[in-house]
């Protein structure tokens, strides 16, 4: 994550920053307030800004005149309470902004949370740095057999090597033509000053989707929850699990009692069916259940046995 110096002033300087105020402030999260966390080779994720806390969400729940808060003991039941139950609303009341810079590829599969509000950086007014994603050697795996949207065995070798390096020369060929298109160097200087250079707008089309975007991204707990919980799933892919990882991290700092519930009941916790649900029942009487007799589909099958921690499904 190589911040330019002037980046790093800039966050040095808005940290050295405090004002007094009667809102809520936590001050787990005002440690880490615009400090951005590593994520993969040249990405972060930062909290710029955040709204309420814990006693927030309790205090919509309870309507108070107050802070609404009781024993501590007394506000995790009623927030355990809420999560279980699905009695979403209090949980709107507390807010956060990010600032991200992610991969183009997975700035793709993030926007499809719509339940947020997004500003990107604008690659038609700016320059795009030259930096672009090239997985660790751990993430270099090969189709998965089993699963079409997943990856299986990592790949070794030579194999490898040349993966790695037709991803590095086609991200610096392709930025080397873009610095060619725009006529500008990084620095914006002319690089040949007989020739117009393309618009920005047009120059950035041919950049792969492993260059880095940035934005600003605000979102309320509730949605934050949702986002995390289907992006920190091991079914999403491995390149916004890392950044849904490092934003669990900075959850269990802003909220603490919402995060154990929310490890409690979405992420640790699990959803059956009405048939799967059946089968359980049979199995907790005695029964012998396989699923040729379970009534279950094979998929459905093999995922309730993962979700009980019986893979195969032996008995
Ligand atoms: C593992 C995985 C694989 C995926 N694969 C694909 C794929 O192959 N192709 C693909 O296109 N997408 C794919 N997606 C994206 C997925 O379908 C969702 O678009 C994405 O996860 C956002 O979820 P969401 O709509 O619940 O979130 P948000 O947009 O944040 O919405 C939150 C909730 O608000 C409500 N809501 C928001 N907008 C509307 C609306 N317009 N109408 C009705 N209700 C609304 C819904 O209840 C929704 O659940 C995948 C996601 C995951 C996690």
């Amino acid at each position: 994550m190589p911040l330019k110096p002037e980046q790093q002033d800039e966050i040095a300087r808005q940290r050295s920053e405090t004002v007094p105020t009667r809102r809520a402030t936590v001050p787990a999260l005002e440690e880490i307030l615009y400090q951005p966390v590593p994520v993969l080779d040249h990405g972060f994720v930062r909290v710029i800004d955040y709204m309420g806390d814990d006693a927030a969400v309790v205090q919509a729940a309870r309507v108070s005149y107050g802070k609404g808060t009781k024993r501590v003991s007394e506000d995790r039941g009623l927030i355990n309470y809420l999560m279980r139950h699905r009695h979403t609303t209090p949980f709107e009341m507390c807010e956060i902004k990010f600032h991200v810079k992610l991969p183009i590829f997975v700035a793709r599969q993030w926007i499809r949370h719509r339940t947020a509000n997004v500003n990107e950086y604008s690659a038609r007014y700016s320059i795009l740095d030259n930096e672009f994603y090239v997985p660790a050697p751990a993430q270099l795996a090969a189709q998965s057999r089993s699963n079409r949207q997943g990856r299986g065995d990592v790949l070794e070798g030579a194999e490898a090597q040349r993966v790695l390096d037709l991803l590095r020369e086609d991200a610096e060929r392709a930025y080397r033509d873009y610095a060619e298109m725009l006529n500008e160097d990084e620095a914006g200087a002319a690089i040949d000053p007989a020739r117009k250079g393309l618009a920005r707008e047009l120059a950035r089309i041919n950049l792969p989707l492993n260059f880095y975007t940035q934005w600003y991204w605000k979102t309320d707990l509730l949605n934050l929850m949702h986002f995390l919980s289907l992006r920190a799933d091991p079914h999403a892919q491995y390149e916004i699990r890392a950044y849904a990882e490092a934003m669990i991290g900075m959850l269990e700092r802003w909220v603490p009692l919402t995060a154990e519930a929310f490890r409690q009941h979405r992420l640790g916790g699990a959803q059956l069916s009405a048939a799967a649900l059946a089968v359980v029942q049979r199995m907790l009487a005695g029964e012998n259940v396989t699923q040729e007799t379970s009534g279950l589909g094979k998929r459905e099958w093999t995922e309730l046995m993962a979700t009980l921690g019986r893979p195969g499904g032996a008995q």
